[in-house]
């Protein structure tokens, strides 16, 4: 390990809500089952890396018959043929009974990835009932156009959804990601297949235990926990998989989409990862500018695809940001993720730990300066100090590649052209902010930058209404309310000879 030293240890004696863990197999054709192996993973608590659960692994036999089901619930069930009327109203009491199920969907999103209770309770939560409510919304609005053709015909485009759909979802908002595609692939009359991700499979089976309390047909909604080689290539690669929804990394993502060329050329959307890019110009009020950064990289523990990770500040404020932004850093407040007033909980697992401190290496090797943070926390579990390296070089492997944790790289920069060139210069697109009181620097940068969403003056906004999805090597797709309706369907043609008109 890089640098396994104990820097403070966590407080302990979590206040952490108990419930029992309920759902822990496989869940195809609104049935909780074993695997067709018989065998289980462990998954694992962050704030100590003990067993929580041992969960059925699925593997390609138990996505084929996870396809069958959903296939079968698509070509012969309700789900399609329901009008959008019905099947919002099946998503609404959906949402009703999520709403209802806040703590425990929190305490276990929580206990399975370590982010703050809190967060779980009031921000995940809350993301996944409104996006959900969003899309059973324009469950019954989803409408084609007619056209006068040239000639004696008439045209209508026909939305119509894809058949059985498969999504894979990552660790870092299990809850949120696996809403924001199941929410609008039901919506759209599609049935579906999920992977959770193998760190955090425990809200995806209550979610889907739900989803039949809600009234879902049995195999519109079925999902199988279990690795990425094994049952996530098995969705990428199926022949009977009509669209596929992946979010995690851009490494990832790319063999997903050869294995989705390579079968039967499945449509994907990827959203993958970032590397995002915050502008702090000399006119922004300091301490606004160091809120934005501190929210855009430390939250959720800098385990966001959006994360502001490369921070550009103009060199006539840099030492005053700096001082600053290392003084808020120091204050945050690192801990069991249970207790109320822990800001920062654990990293998902030993791999992700590892690999942050690695890269925290890597920016003292290549010569950045370690300006707070820098350690791991406590002698169990996977946390890590809020971190800030200062004086980073462009080309430092801690300014190019995405960290995935609470690790911030502070960069200098004399003009705006020069910052926008720097900050497009990255394979990256997912997300960009400006701290500017100029409106003019501000609409210069926005209309500049390659990336799928820009925050000026503030960071980490977003609304379920709200196109979301990368430039680049981000990924390629919007995902959230009606564009990912249309995500989820494809527009047929149809023309009819015009008599007499
Ligand atoms: P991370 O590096 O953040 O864990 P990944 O891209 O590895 O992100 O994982 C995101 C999701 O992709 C997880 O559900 C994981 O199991 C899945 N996955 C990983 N490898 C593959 C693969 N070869 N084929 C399909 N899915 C995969």
């Amino acid at each position: 390990m890089a640098s396994a030293e104990n820097c403070f240890p966590v407080a302990n004696g979590p206040s952490q809500p108990n419930f029992t863990i309920k759902y822990t197999k496989l869940f195809i054709n609104g049935e909780f089952v074993d695997a067709i192996s018989g065998k289980t993973f462990e998954t694992l608590d962050p704030r100590t890396g003990e067993v929580i659960a041992a969960v059925a692994e699925g593997d390609a036999a138990d996505i084929d018959k996870a396809v069958r089901a959903a296939r079968q619930a698509f070509d012969e069930g309700p789900w399609p043929r329901m009008s959008g009327l019905a099947r919002g109203k099946v998503l609404f009491r959906y949402a009703d009974l999520i709403e209802q199920h806040t703590d425990e969907l929190a305490y276990l999103e929580t206990l399975d990835n370590g982010k703050p209770f809190l967060l779980s309770k009031y921000g995940d939560v809350d993301v996944v009932v409104k996006g959900l409510r969003n899309v059973a919304g324009w469950a019954d609005k989803i409408s084609g156009q007619t056209y006068k053709m040239d000639g004696p015909y008439q045209g209508m485009s026909l939305y119509e959804p894809y058949g059985v759909t498969g999504a894979i979802i990552p660790w870092n908002f299990p809850m949120a990601m696996f809403m924001m595609k199941v929410g609008p692939a039901l919506a759209a009359g599609n049935t579906m297949v999920v992977k959770p991700a193998e760190q955090t499979p425990l809200t995806a089976l209550y979610l889907a235990a739900l989803a039949k309390e809600a009234g879902l047909p049995d195999g519109a909604l079925n999902v199988v926990p279990g690795f990425g080689p094994t049952a996530g290539a098995a969705i990428a690669s199926h022949m009977d998989i009509n669209k596929l929804g992946f979010t995690g990394s851009t490494e990832v993502g790319k063999i997903v989409m050869e294995a989705a060329a390579k079968s039967n050329l499945k449509p994907v959307t990827l959203e993958l990862g970032g590397k995002s890019p915050v502008i702090i110009c000399e006119d922004a009020d300091l301490d606004v500018a160091v809120d934005i950064v501190n929210l855009a990289l430390f939250f959720n523990m800098g385990q966001c695809c959006t994360a502001g990770s490369r921070i550009f500040v103009q060199d006539t404020i840099y030492d005053a940001f700096v001082a600053k932004a290392v003084e808020k850093a120091k204050k945050r407040v690192v801990g069991d993720p249970f207790k109320p007033e822990v800001e920062d909980g654990p990293q998902v697992d030993e791999t992700q730990f590892k690999r942050i401190l690695e890269y925290i290496e890597s920016g003292k090797a290549e010569g950045a300066k370690l300006l707070t943070g820098g350690c791991a926390v406590g002698n169990k579990g996977y946390y890590i100090e809020p971190t800030i390296f200062g004086d980073v070089q462009d080309d430092m492997k801690i300014a190019r590649e995405e960290i995935f944790g609470p690790v911030m790289s502070v960069l200098k920069f004399k003009t705006l052209d020069e910052a926008i060139k720097r900050a497009n210069n990255t394979a990256y697109g997912l997300a960009a902010a400006i701290v500017s009181n100029d409106i003019d620097v501000a609409n210069r940068f926005t209309r500049s930058v390659r990336a799928g969403t820009v925050w000026i003056n503030c960071y980490h906004v977003y609304d379920h209404s709200l196109p979301f999805g990368g430039y680049k090597t981000s990924g390629f797709g919007r995902e959230q309310g009606l564009h990912s309706i249309h995500s989820h369907m494809q527009l047929k043609a149809i023309i009819t000879p015009l008599k007499d008109s």
